[in-house]
């Protein structure tokens, strides 16, 4: 079994784009298995920056193969432009290293009218979404009017597929939005030179392909989006993502068994974020947030939006252990906490009254919470520049030290800057 999944153990942005390039190294594979464009990964290499989409972060490595799953939402213009991008920065210059699924669902220009729409009329009430068209796909693929890759290869089927769905979304349009019919000719003219860039790159089963690999001892990472506390079942519903953010989602966006898995890694950052609405009981609404998300750059990679920004929460990162099966951990962005004369850790939360150290299941108990926050110590120093775990300052190691015993998990890497060589490695991954 070579089979690890990197799944963001909080509200996602924990640095998984930056793990999963380090690690992608040394993997043979590197799989997208769910959500869409709404996850924006960026990589830093040698200075220089990539933000990265849809397509898995091990493309940076030429040896490393990388495939978008069956489970994956496929922004069609997004990826192509994403391609040409890679291409013109000098990498995926052999089209056999990306993979896309024939089976995965396209996103259309009518998904996104719609996200839009809705968020518009919602108003007060806003979900958050990225307005990508992304929660309107996953309805689609529900309802059984998904359009699949291999359809824009296909005209005949396209034309077919292409009225069926849009017999609801045009009435839609038209009576509650007050918005343009979509023409389904208009839409082949333009999905036709799309489909001809992308046709180099699918593929018919890529279940099959990673199958095989971790039959033949191949070592296949596989890469989260989003987090944990996004997910659609196990998060903090309704303000979640429309797919399956928990590592279980590796498997069945990807076409294999929970068998194949041998490891979880969680990525966690030092403290918490999370973009758009919803619960969120450390947040720091104060100058300590601001400094947060100054010192963080915390602010969206796809749509620019500030995070929100807190303590860590203990409290959920124990959840996301559970409901992931999260073997290892890695501790990201432990720089942005310099400089703090002491740094709140929640280890328990208030509710009407009681201590309480489970997660509740329901969002507006969240909502009530008050996070029990203890505090410890903080450290002046730089920590950008290490490179050993035994240069850390000792309120840092201890930092660390309490957060692993209270989690109960191992910290096997630790983050102190963007760049692939600021990584204080604990232990290599590809060992059991
Ligand atoms: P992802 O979606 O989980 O990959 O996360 P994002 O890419 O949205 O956010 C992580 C951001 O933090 C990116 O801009 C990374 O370059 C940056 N980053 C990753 N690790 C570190 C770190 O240890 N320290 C700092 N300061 N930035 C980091």
């Amino acid at each position: 079994m070579s089979g690890i999944v990197i799944v963001g153990a909080q509200w996602g942005d924990e640095g998984k784009g930056k793990i999963v390039d380090v690690f992608s190294a040394k993997a043979d594979y590197v799989v997208r298995y769910q959500g869409g464009a709404n996850a924006g990964h960026t990589l830093v290499v040698n200075g220089v920056k990539t933000v990265l989409h849809l397509v898995p972060s091990g493309i940076l490595h030429p040896e490393t193969n990388c495939i978008i799953a069956s489970g994956v939402v496929i922004d069609i213009e997004g990826l192509v432009k994403e391609i040409e991008t890679l291409k013109s920065n000098g990498y995926l210059a052999n089209p056999k290293q990306l993979l896309i699924s024939d089976s995965a669902t396209i996103i259309l220009p009518y998904h996104k009218v719609l996200d839009a729409a809705r968020e518009k009329a919602l108003d007060g009430a806003k979900i958050g979404t990225t307005g990508k068209g992304i929660g309107p796909a996953y309805e689609d693929r529900a309802a059984r009017r998904a359009i699949v890759l291999s359809d824009i290869f296909e005209k005949d089927t396209l034309k077919e597929k292409l009225e069926l769905a849009l017999l609801e979304k045009n009435a839609l349009f038209q009576s509650t939005y007050k918005l343009e019919s979509v023409n389904v000719d208009e839409l082949m003219k333009w999905i036709a030179p799309l489909a001809e860039k992308l046709a180099p790159y699918r593929s018919r089963d890529t279940s099959a392909v990673v199958h095989k690999a971790i039959k033949n001892g191949k070592k296949v990472l596989f890469e989260g989006a989003q987090g944990t506390l996004l997910d659609i079942l196990h998060g903090t519903y309704p303000y979640v993502t429309s797919s399956s953010t928990v590592a279980g989602s590796a498997c069945i966006g990807t076409g294999i068994g929970p068998t194949s898995i041998s490891k979880v890694i969680g990525i966690m950052k030092a403290y918490t974020t999370r973009v758009g609405s919803g619960p969120f009981p450390t947040e720091l609404k104060d100058e300590l947030g601001e400094r947060m998300r100054s010192q963080g750059h915390e602010f969206g990679a796809t749509t620019g939006r500030p995070r929100r920004c807190g303590w860590l929460d203990l409290v959920a990162l124990r959840y996301a252990i559970r409901v992931n099966g999260i073997t290892n951990l890695a501790l990201i962005k432990m720089d942005v906490l310099t400089g703090l004369d002491k740094i709140g850790v929640c280890t328990a939360y208030e509710l009407d009254g009681e201590i309480i150290h489970e997660f509740p299941s329901k969002a507006a108990d969240l909502e009530r919470i008050k996070p029990v926050i203890e505090y410890m110590p903080g450290w002046k120093e730089d920590l950008t520049k290490l490179t050993n775990l035994k240069d850390l300052p000792r309120t840092a190691t201890s930092y660390i030290d309490f957060i692993g015993n209270q989690l109960g998990a191992p910290i096997d890497v630790i983050s102190v800057g963007p760049g692939r060589e600021q990584t204080l490695w604990v232990k290599p991954l590809f060992t059991n």
